[in-house]
């Protein structure tokens, strides 16, 4: 009898999808940078690419989530210490991350194509891990609400901004780098933070940029372990804005305890909380009773790096069943030239490079904003474009880890990770509900804004049929003010739609802007992905979206 006997051989497997360059291998992000003003990170962005497509940076994505964080309350003699422990991979993550200025970069060098330039790189680095942009988003997303109290602002901004990542905890003034938190919901009310029990207690008589002691609890606090935090509470003078951090100005610890660590289903790497403020020492932000308009724009970006998120979520699950399609064979063929999975595939790549063309969009409003009708568009396009592209990409992961069949489920594949990153994005920074009514409320506070989305709308009109009759629509909807609230999913919904119909009409090929139109705006609309009608040129869809990893997008 033998001793070992070959059972088989594998044959018809997929390759890992690794050393190759996430960002020159993505046609579709290519154009959008070059479109939205970006040019000039090209070169970075390639460089970017290579490293966020290695096989060793794929690899700290993995670990920080095999390896989630670890609160200790105290020491081990018994002193209060409030400390998360990351794994190192989640620390390699961060590091890659700031200094890169994917927490600053539109801050620090702002310009035509800042906004562009950074969300293409926060774009890629989500890819490799969803987690750690959390905190990466916060820090960015907090310096304008900081500048609206310029004494904080000049003592924080600088430590904020700095491409320094220095994880230690101690107080601000001794660190390299600095990264910020927020602290708005509570046990009895998320997404309604007029009901915010936390109270604020001045200490130097009140006002804008004074201290007060906060009392109470938060249940919802990401990245505990950020050096300060923009916290609601009530001031006597209603809910306010304030900047609360770790350490007090005498050195000691400031009294905002963490309880435990979430549980969570997805975002695993990065830590999130529950906190007890026990006369916390915090310094107001903004006016008094204004706490929601002081940190709104805080919020507003950080609903924005949710669509940038939920995008690069997209391309992630979208890249790995194309790259599977390309290897795997079944019934003699290749599972892309198999009609049905490339109608699958076909579908998949249209809807994620629909999600590209709105954020990046997106970004390119944001580096414009000077102009009212891109501030405009900033306003209406952030919840319109949160609510949608975050909530696609669920369904959009699943089925492709249904492209990969069984291997996808298992938990060594990405798709566990992708799919449990998957809802995330749609339900913090204010749920899909609560977008929607973002948007009536816009519609009813600055209608100039639906008229800068028309705008944008009409500069595809005469390109295709669907698209016009689309807007002609929606133009009839908008005009109709009775039961917005009702309406207001199904009104953002085709605001979207045809926002991003009018983008791919005018910036993408034929054969992608045409199948979109087809699948999303005729007939019965869309339903589950595969379905797109007869007539579609997948072949040339799946070759514009399928990344390469040859030598000739500079993968080595
Ligand atoms: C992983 C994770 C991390 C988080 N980190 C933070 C953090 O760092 N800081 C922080 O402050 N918060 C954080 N949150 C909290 C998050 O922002 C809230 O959970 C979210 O805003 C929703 O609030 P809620 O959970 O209280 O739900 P609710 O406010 O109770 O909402 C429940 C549902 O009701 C809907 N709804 C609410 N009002 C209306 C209405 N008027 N009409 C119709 N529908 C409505 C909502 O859309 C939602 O679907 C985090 C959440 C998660 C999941």
């Amino acid at each position: 009898m033998p001793c070992l006997v070959e059972t088989h051989e594998v044959a018809n497997v997929a390759r890992e999808l690794a050393d190759y360059n996430t960002y020159l291998s993505d046609i579709a992000l290519v154009e959008a940078v070059a479109r939205e003003g970006a040019t000039h990170a090209h070169q970075a962005l390639a460089a970017f690419g290579r490293l966020t497509g290695s096989a060793d940076h794929i690899e700290l994505g993995v670990a920080a989530n095999r390896f989630p964080p670890e609160l200790d309350t105290h020491d081990r003699f018994g002193h209060r210490v409030d400390l998360v422990r990351f794994h190192p991979a989640y620390h390699a993550l961060m590091r890659t991350a700031i200094e890169h200025g994917l927490h600053s970069s539109p801050w620090t060098a702002p310009g035509p194509g800042a906004h562009v330039a950074r969300a293409a790189h926060c774009y890629l680095h989500t890819q490799v891990e969803a987690g750690h942009g959390c905190p990466i988003t916060m820090t960015f997303a907090a310096v304008p609400t900081l500048r609206t109290t310029p004494a904080l602002a000049q003592a924080w901004e600088p430590g904020i901004t700095a491409r320094s990542y220095d994880p230690r905890n101690v107080p601000a003034t001794e660190k390299a780098g600095l990264t910020i938190g927020m602290a708005m919901t509570e046990k009895q009310g998320g997404s309604d933070v007029r009901a915010n029990t936390t109270h604020a207690y001045p200490v130097e008589g009140g006002g804008t940029g004074t201290a007060y002691e906060l009392v109470g609890h938060k249940y919802f606090v990401s990245a505990p372990m950020s050096d300060a935090f923009l916290v609601l509470a009530q001031a006597p003078g209603g809910l306010s804005c304030f900047l609360l951090p770790r350490w007090r100005p005498d050195g000691g610890r400031n009294p905002m305890q963490l309880v435990r660590l979430k549980r969570k289903m997805g975002n695993v790497s990065n830590a999130s909380s529950e906190t007890e403020l026990r006369g916390a020492l915090a310094w107001m932000v903004g006016d008094e009773g204004r706490g929601v308009r002081t940190i709104i724009d805080m919020v507003a970006l950080t609903r924005f790096d949710c669509v940038v998120g939920s995008a690069a979520g997209q391309r992630a699950a979208v890249a790995q069943a194309l790259h599977h399609c390309s290897i795997r064979a079944a019934f003699g063929r290749v599972l892309n030239r198999q009609p049905l999975m490339a109608n699958v595939l076909a579908d998949l790549a249209l809807e994620q490079e629909a999600s590209l063309a709105l954020a990046m969009r997106l970004a390119g409003a944001l580096d414009r904003q000077a102009d009212a009708l891109e501030d405009l568009l900033v306003r209406m396009m952030t919840p319109v474009g949160k609510y949608w592209v975050c909530k696609r990409t669920p369904a959009l992961t699943y089925e492709a880890m249904e492209c990969i069949g069984g291997s996808g489920v298992m938990e060594d594949s990405p798709f566990p990770r992708l799919f449990r990153e998957s809802p995330v994005n749609a339900i913090w920074e204010g749920s899909g509900n609560i977008q929607c009514l973002d948007v009536v409320r816009v519609m009813r506070r600055a209608p100039a804004a639906i008229d800068a989305v028309l705008r944008e709308l009409d500069a595809a009109k005469g390109a295709n049929a669907d698209l016009d009759r689309s807007i002609a629509a929606l133009v009839r909807e908008l005009a109709d003010e009775s039961d917005l609230e009702h309406r207001a999913r199904d009104l953002v919904e085709r605001i979207a739609l045809a926002f991003q119909a009018s983008l791919l009409v005018r910036n993408a090929p034929a054969f992608v802007a045409d199948a979109f139109c087809a699948s999303r705006l005729a007939g019965a609309g869309h339903r589950n992905f595969g379905t797109l009608p007869r007539g579609v040129d997948c072949a040339r869809i799946l070759e514009r979206a399928t990344p390469r990893q040859d030598a000739a997008v500079g993968a080595r």
